[in-house]
């Protein structure tokens, strides 16, 4: 677009930052200032080769895996997350998720973009976006995992996505339960689509916006499995660090 018709744009219709409200001109986010911009952290070096949990700075050498990876017997490969959580990136899901937020999904791409190690794991894949059940789709008026994997797609030549996986129970929200009560309440919550026919040794990664308890996409994993696919990873935008 034409630089004077982006400023003419910005004057009719104004954007503000969805983080501290500030008033938006040219910046490389739609919806996010500069300064909330640059409190964004990518996940870095030192991570969990299993679920990708962000050890931080850490002098010492890095172990391998987790606490939450010792005490789990997760299904998938590995799981990468984009960002770490914090004040801004937990806001940012919570506008996704509740305030009709669907216009950010083009600035958690862009976020996402920036961590290279990040990208290269979504290279050849087929994104699996979380499914949620109708019943909740129908009171936020779509899926937030769907939404931003289908903006990965826009921008990355090699990306597939594909709603391979269905809810197949309405479950209540996973917020507030315990990590036993999480199971429980998940478990033979989603069911295969069979319509999509694609080969087992297909790269899939399951694709949600919080990875919190793995949970939900254990038991995403589980029935890909059950149906014969292997090459199971998954993704996400950012990951709570209880471990
Ligand atoms: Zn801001
Ligand atoms: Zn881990």
């Amino acid at each position: 677009m034409a630089i004077g018709m982006e400023y003419l744009l910005d004057w009719i219709f104004p954007r503000y930052c969805c983080i501290c409200g500030e008033f938006l001109s040219t910046h490389k986010f739609k919806y996010l200032c500069k300064s909330c911009s640059e409190k964004i952290i990518l996940t870095g070096a030192h991570i969990c080769e299993k679920c990708g949990h962000d050890f931080g700075e850490i002098s010492a050498e890095a172990p391998s895996r987790c606490l939450r990876c010792l005490n789990s017997e997760f299904q998938f490969i590995a799981l990468r997350s984009a960002v770490r959580l914090n004040y801004v990136t937990r806001r940012l899901i919570h506008q996704l998720k509740y305030k009709y937020g669907k216009h950010l999904a083009g600035d958690f791409v862009r976020i996402m973009q920036k961590n290279i190690p990040f990208m290269t794991l979504l290279e050849g894949g087929i994104l699996v976006p979380v499914p949620l059940h109708w019943k909740r789709v129908f009171k936020r008026e779509y899926n937030q995992s769907e939404v931003i994997a289908s903006y990965l797609r826009k921008f990355s030549a090699n990306v597939e996505v594909l709603p391979l996986l269905k809810r197949v129970r309405h479950t209540p929200p996973q917020v507030g339960l315990h990590i036993r009560e999480r199971r429980g309440n998940v478990k033979n919550a989603f069911g295969i689509n069979s319509k999509i026919k694609i080969n087992h040794d297909r790269k899939l990664i399951i694709f949600d916006d919080v990875f919190t308890t793995g949970s939900t996409i254990n038991e995403c994993c589980k029935e890909l499995r059950r149906h014969g696919f292997y090459n199971i990873y998954a993704a996400t935008f950012t990951q709570t660090s209880k471990n």
